[in-house]
């Protein structure tokens, strides 16, 4: 039976990112993967944040074929079924006033998992962990009430004194460990995903850095597209939308959804000037928390990524996540092995650390926000408020079709008709800005009754221009 410093079950970016960690800093590390080559079970591909090139210096150097910047993000909504036609379409670039500078450049890079799961791996090879492919781990070996090593199928076993769960969502060292038994069905949703292949040449003319949308209407929501080099995939229904808690909750189905968002004529002119063809179809589970996890770690065990239930509340984004816990918990690891000390108490300070980090800040506001793409997806909230948006553009910049003045004076009874709409985004966002800045919300509230004052007085002719 062969000893570690650290066993690692599960190269996905959380394994790979904890035993490149570990290696790095000297840590007699074993990484163990089910699968024949890394990323061969996981989802096609996908979007990977501006926040990891913050963190992870080692991304500078990265250079895949199936990369793509994304610097457009575009909202698509669409009529009620069964037209389905653009009726109203919002794009954004990314803000001056983000903290750092990749955020100012970019908002993600979409590429395949197939190529960016084995640029990790190779990257904790050469640091000096040891990868086993073909792996499957089966079963945990306790010692004195903790964990203590890991058994593959076939009977083999390793021992090592801290064991890093990097298995994913379905995590069978999560549930050998008691921390917890099956997700329940309001901590998870199913994403179905159909990708396509498509000539670099028409992605580059067709989608150029427009690498995000999503696709609204009523009834159906949020179904995303993420595009890489050479290709996208349409997955639905809808991350940005909880239509797919609610597919779970209330019987939906994701897959039926997402065929609707398919065959959306929008969705078909696109997919013919792209000349895409089909290349998979997938359909995985995701958990998709509100709260950060409570049970993460026990004695000489800790979860990182999907296993411990990361993804963030809103979009349930979660590589990022993953490679950021998997490094907090290699560098706990390192820590318990200076100290001695396995205990569950001193693993809990990686449960501390991480509540701490960015990874837990993600929890905040998340779920709250995510109601405003639960009303986007509600039929009759999401029609008035896309009505709303269409006369707003027409009357307030598109005003070619009536004399000018007519066109702008409708304005003021196009938000009047709409205030109960309106309202129902208020009861969303009101709560939130005053949970996340109070006192900022006083400061523009004064703002705000100064400028009642000034207009006030400028009606009633006291004050001229
Ligand atoms: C359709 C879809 C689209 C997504 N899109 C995005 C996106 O655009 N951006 C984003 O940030 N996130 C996205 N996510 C979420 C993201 O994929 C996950 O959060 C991320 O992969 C988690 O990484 P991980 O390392 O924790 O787990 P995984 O990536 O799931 O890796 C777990 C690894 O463990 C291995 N394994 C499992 N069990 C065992 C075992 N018993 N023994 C040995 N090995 C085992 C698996 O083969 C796998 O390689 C998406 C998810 C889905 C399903």
């Amino acid at each position: 039976m062969k000893r570690y410093d650290l066993i690692v079950v599960g190269a996905g970016p959380g394994g790979s990112t904890a035993a490149l960690t570990a290696a790095e800093a000297g840590l007699k590390t074993l990484l163990l993967e089910r699968s024949a080559y890394p990323g061969e079970k996981n989802a096609s591909g996908f979007a990977l944040s501006s926040k990891a090139w913050r963190d992870f210096s080692f991304l500078q150097e990265m250079e895949l074929p199936s990369m793509r910047y994304c610097r457009q993000c575009v909202a698509h909504f669409l009529s009620p079924p069964p037209e389905m036609e653009e009726r109203f379409v919002v794009a954004s670039g990314p803000s001056r006033r983000m903290s750092y500078p990749e955020a100012r450049d970019f908002f993600t890079v979409g590429m395949l998992r197939r190529e960016f799961d084995p640029f990790l791996v190779e990257l904790a090879e050469k640091a000096g962990a040891e990868l086993r492919l073909n792996s499957l781990v089966t079963g945990l070996v306790f010692e004195a009430g903790r964990v203590a090593g890991v058994r593959l199928e076939g009977g083999e076993e390793y021992r090592a004194p801290v064991t890093i769960g990097a298995d994913g969502v379905l995590s069978l060292v999560a549930r050998q460990a008691g921390l917890r038994d099956k997700w329940k069905p309001h901590e998870v949703t199913s994403v179905c995903i159909v990708d396509f292949t498509a000539p670099r040449e028409r992605m580059d003319d067709v989608i150029h850095e427009a690498g995000f949308q999503a696709y609204f209407g009523p009834g159906m929501g949020g179904n995303f597209l993420i595009a890489y080099a050479d290709g996208v995939h349409l997955g639905g229904p809808g991350v940005t939308n909880s239509l797919i808690a609610r597919a779970v909750r209330k019987g939906i189905k994701p897959a039926k959804e997402l065929l609707e968002t398919l065959s959306a004529p929008p969705v078909q002119r696109l997919l013919r000037a792209l000349e895409a063809e089909p290349r998979e179809w997938q359909a995985h589970c995701l958990t998709w928390m509100d709260r950060m996890p409570e049970n993460v770690c026990c004695g000489g065990l800790m979860l990182v990524g999907d296993a411990a239930g990361l993804p963030e509340p809103l979009y349930a984004e979660g590589v990022w996540q993953a490679m950021y816990s998997g490094r907090l918990a290699a560098e706990v690891a390192k820590e318990a092995l200076e100290e001695g000390d396995f205990s569950p108490g001193f693993m809990r300070s990686y449960r501390e650390r991480l509540e701490e980090s960015p990874v837990g800040e993600e929890f905040v506001a998340g779920a709250q926000l995510r109601q405003l793409f639960e009303m986007l997806g509600d039929p009759r909230v999401c029609a008035e408020l896309e009505e709303m948006a269409v006369d707003l553009a027409v009357h307030l910049l598109m005003t070619g079709q009536e004399p000018k003045a007519e066109a702008m004076g409708r304005i003021f009874s196009i938000l009047a008709e709409n205030v109960p709409a309106l309202m129902s985004l208020a009861r969303v966002y009101l709560p939130l800005l005053l949970q996340v800045s109070e006192e900022k919300m006083r400061f523009y509230a004064s703002l705000l009754r100064g400028i009642r004052n000034i207009v006030e007085n400028f009606l009633s002719g006291e004050l001229g221009f």
